[in-house]
């Protein structure tokens, strides 16, 4: 194994859309995102969620589920 040839992998300074900055292993310097665990809607989205949420009900009640 010669490891000259591996890419260089070493901890680097991830900044967000949101401002958020984080840091990560990654071959790359000075990563920009636009989505991260902050702001990321799965982890802010609960309104979504919820909306999604009554989506099911009215087409339950729509078919009498
Ligand atoms: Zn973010």
């Amino acid at each position: 194994m010669n490891s000259a040839i591996q890419p260089k992998y070493s901890m680097t300074l991830v900044t967000c859309a949101c401002g958020n900055q984080f840091e990560t292993g990654s071959v790359k310097q000075d990563l920009r995102v636009e989505i991260c665990s902050a702001c990321h809607p799965y982890f802010t989205g609960r309104q979504k969620f919820m909306d999604a949420g009554g989506r099911v009900d009215k087409f339950k009640k729509k078919y009498g589920i």
